[in-house]
């Protein structure tokens, strides 16, 4: 007799019959070497010579790699379609009815010259969770849904369909692939012209869980072995145009010039400045620039810089924002220039759910592993999902803390340790009632 075996009797000869399956279901482990195995698998399609993978948005590479997880979500045997955006829905059945349904999963997509775990680490965990229930033959009392979202690394488009967000004129937009977004969900098997049959609304969705790596260097750094996420940041960008003016480098004096990048550079630095003047996590950064007309030999006219900056807090955002403002009055009027600046994109913070992220905790604890609570600093569908449903974001190490690149790599045993807690996560959120 295994332990497990044992338990089983005692519990049952105690007549603890209702504690039963939660102490049968503590101890499912999800298998470490399929998921290994899948993820080299998936790796096939768009694989490159550097070791990674371009398998961006309806690309052939993405549309045969959905196939792939097509034909697992179903020897996991879900009930597996697409939906009018495209995302493939592979879907469980509870045995609770009039309960919502608990989802879970991540994006295949990549960026070009992408790794082969930026999203298929939480996708392929998804559907490993699903296999692991399915082969121990767990009826969860929410019905699951395991969802690979299309076109995450082009602007969260699968999951921004379910929210309702995507608009007519985004679909329009050319893809990295060259085709439009319509022409890219027609191409997976949506149908664009019945996006509002995707849309969710809060309440249709009792949580969402998303399993993926870290994308940073923190807990390899501090060899931690999951991450309990936070929330995702809010990101807002702003193009800044400095407009002095062009003149002669040669003949105009030193104490007579507008020159916008000399604002320019003491701009940079005051955003520097003032976003580590504060204590916390936030960040702030001037990423591109432009000087105009671009000769050696005259005085810079105009610039145009981005300002991005990144935190949990939108207010903390704003009051950065503010100062960062009042630096720019002081360096136009010292430099006789002015700054102008336009807002270009605002994605406000998506807290997770606190009783969510301390369900993941504890599921990782309960696994022997140690937790660090941490924000996302990369966007995530699960972003567009905090608007419908609690949510919660697990994390485990990228080595080097690279991603985005061919050399992105998580270790199998941080891997197996991810899907183990995304696993207990899904069976302790299921048996609360969140929404
Ligand atoms: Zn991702």
């Amino acid at each position: 007799m295994n332990r497990r075996q044992f338990n089983f009797g005692l519990l049952g000869a105690a007549g603890a019959f209702a504690f039963r399956p939660f102490t049968f279901q503590s101890q499912l482990r999800v298998n470490g070497p399929r998921i290994v195995e899948h993820i080299n698998a998936l790796a096939e399609f768009g694989k490159n010579p550097q070791g990674g993978v371009s398998r961006v948005a309806y690309s052939e590479a993405d549309r045969l790699g959905r196939e792939y997880v097509f034909g697992l979500m179903q020897r996991a045997r879900l009930e597996v379609s697409v939906d009018a955006a495209g995302n493939i829905i592979g879907q469980r059945a509870g045995s609770v009815t009039n309960l919502q349904p608990l989802l879970f999963g991540s994006h295949i997509d990549s960026v070009p010259e992408g790794g082969n775990f930026d999203g298929v680490v939480g996708s392929l965990g998804a559907i490993e969770v699903a296999q692991t229930l399915a082969e121990n033959n767990v009826t969860t009392r929410h019905p699951l849904e395991v969802v690979i979202f299309q076109n995450e690394e082009g602007g969260l488009i699968g999951s921004r369909a379910m929210d309702g967000e995507l608009t007519e004129k985004e679909l329009d937009l050319v893809s990295r692939s060259g085709k439009t977004i319509r022409e890219g969900i027609k191409f997976l098997g949506g149908d664009p012209t019945r996006l509002s049959g995707v849309k969710r609304k809060r309440g249709d969705i009792a949580a969402y869980l998303e399993l993926h790596i870290e994308q940073g260097g923190i807990l390899e750094r501090e060899k931690i072995d999951i991450g309990v996420v936070e929330g995702i940041v809010g990101i807002n960008w702003w193009d800044v145009t400095i407009e002095g003016f062009a003149n002669h480098a040669g003949t105009t004096a030193m104490n007579n010039r507008q020159d916008a990048l000399l604002a320019a550079a003491k701009f940079i630095e005051a955003v520097n400045r003032v976003v580590t003047s504060v204590p916390g996590r936030q960040v702030g950064t001037v990423g591109r620039i432009q000087a105009l007309p671009g000769a050696p030999n005259v005085i810079p006219g105009k610039v145009i810089l981005s300002l991005e900056l990144r935190d949990l807090d939108a207010a903390k955002i704003e009051m950065l924002y503010q100062k960062i403002r009042t630096e720019a009055n002081q360096i136009a009027v010292a430099n006789k220039v002015r700054f102008d600046f336009k807002e270009i994109n605002v994605n406000i913070p998506a807290p997770t759910d606190p009783r969510i992220r301390a369900l993941i905790d504890q599921s990782a604890k309960e696994l022997g592993l140690s937790t660090k609570q941490m924000p996302s600093g990369a966007g995530h569908d699960a972003q567009d999902m905090a608007r419908l449903a609690p949510v919660g974001m697990i994390f485990i190490p990228s080595v080097g803390g690279i991603s985005h690149s061919p050399k992105e790599f998580s270790k199998p045993q941080d891997i197996a340790n991810g899907v183990n807690v995304l696993l207990q996560a899904v069976l302790k959120v299921d048996r609360v009632t969140l929404v």
